[in-house]
């Protein structure tokens, strides 16, 4: 089709659930991107956490390219080469024994969600059907994860509501007490919580809810769709409280920018899940999987790991410089590169109009919620790229407050 589409396309063509920016980026390379115009920004929202080693990186377009010459799709009635190596990957890197592919986070979260309530089921029977989650929390967007996920904004209109949920208080470990007993089957969190504005967990909350979970027979579920795969400077975030999960599930980065998702277990969990129980025909597609364990390596390698906390550091600096010229934060907060500044009452509400200003001067930027600002780069971001973006950053400032 020799066609070049325009923005104004998106409203004509595209149901209306998302609000693009202005602009349509074509190209990418590393921590920057250009647009239909030539026009060159800086990328500090990864896609939102996914594109964890930038655009274009030599090991994934390898990776990609060598198994578009073999296989591209295969159905799981075959098994492949790209998803062993990548499930024996995880298995070796992670607390888990087995592992089960999709291609996004909401089916990595309705997988973990289905595979708990049937092992309670199998092994304790139909009475243990409660998930625990937790207020602010994001899971996906099918109609399991938005009833799990603690946004009502999100469920709200879909029909009756799924039963077998309830909602604690995130960092709350006695609203958890107050709602766990013998019929819970599950209690799913963030370690850092994403969408409900960049919060991590306490050591004693991830602790307590682990001892809970032990003493009531329930499963542990860590959602590391944002947090996971490197992105908090571990290879896992659960790896810094060492607080170990039942289940875990994983997305956004683990595919570097291709669609792949993993939920990983133990045997004894996995194995409830008899051919026939679950599936996903993309589940550990060739294509995906081999761009996977390409991604997975490159993140585990120390000096990707390593680098994280300088990265942390020197956003968290170019933050605080930025909050004494413009008075901008009430916090700043998070863990390696998954940063989110809060707004102070000043700035309420004007997470949208900043993002806004910060993509006219080039700079692409994400909020979560309207009151804080996210930074989710890709974890090999130069230093010069990032002065560079924060740079552009208080130009976007002065534009606000001039
Ligand atoms: N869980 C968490 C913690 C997330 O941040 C997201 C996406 N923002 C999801 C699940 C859903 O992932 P996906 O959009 O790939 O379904």
């Amino acid at each position: 089709m020799n066609w070049t589409p325009s923005r104004a396309d998106f409203d004509t063509y595209m149901v209306p659930c998302y609000a693009p920016q202005q602009m349509i980026p074509v190209r990418g390379e590393g921590s920057r991107v250009w647009d239909q115009q030539g026009r060159e920004f800086v990328d500090f929202a990864g896609g939102i956490a996914v594109n964890a080693l930038g655009h274009g990186h030599p090991a994934l377009q390898k990776a990609l390219k060598e198994q578009a010459d073999k296989v591209w799709h295969l159905s799981n009635v075959y098994t492949s080469e790209p998803a062993l190596r990548l499930a024996r990957w995880m298995v070796e890197h992670t607390f888990a024994d087995k592992a089960f592919f999709c291609s996004t986070g909401g089916e990595a979260n309705e997988a973990a969600f289905k595979l708990a309530r049937r092992y309670a089921h199998d092994t304790f029977g139909e009475h243990k059907d409660t998930i625990i989650s937790f207020r602010n929390s994001f899971h996906g967007r099918t109609l399991f994860t938005v009833s799990v996920g603690g946004q009502p904004k999100y469920s709200q209109g879909f029909g009756p509501a799924l039963g077998g949920i309830k909602h604690a208080e995130f960092n709350q470990l006695d609203s958890v007490r107050e709602l766990i007993d013998e019929r819970t089957c599950a209690v799913v969190v963030e370690p850092l919580q994403g969408e409900g504005g960049v919060r991590p967990a306490t050591q004693e909350f991830l602790e307590g809810l682990r001892q809970l979970c032990d003493e009531h027979e329930a499963l542990l579920i860590f959602d590391e769709v944002q947090c996971g795969a490197g992105r908090s400077g571990t290879l896992y975030h659960y790896m810094q409280y060492d607080v170990v999960p039942d289940i875990l599930t994983s997305a956004k980065a683990i595919g570097g920018g291709f669609p792949l998702a993993a939920m990983l277990t133990t045997d004894d969990i996995a194995r409830v899940f008899t051919p026939g129980t679950h599936g996903s025909t993309y589940g550990g597609n060739p294509l995906a999987t081999a761009v996977g364990l390409a991604a997975m390596e490159t993140i585990a390698k120390p000096e990707t790991l390593e680098g994280i906390g300088e990265r942390h550091a020197l956003i968290v600096e170019h933050l605080e410089r930025l909050n004494q010229r413009f008075g901008l934060f009430s916090d700043i907060r998070g863990a390696g590169l998954l940063i989110g500044a809060e707004l102070n009452d000043a700035w309420q509400g004007r997470g949208g109009d900043i993002l806004a200003a910060a993509v006219e001067q080039g700079l692409m930027l994400l909020v979560a919620g309207p009151n804080v600002l996210r930074f989710a780069p890709s974890l090999v971001i130069t230093p010069e790229e990032i002065a560079d973006g924060m740079a552009r950053l208080e130009r976007a400032l002065e534009q606000l407050t001039s």
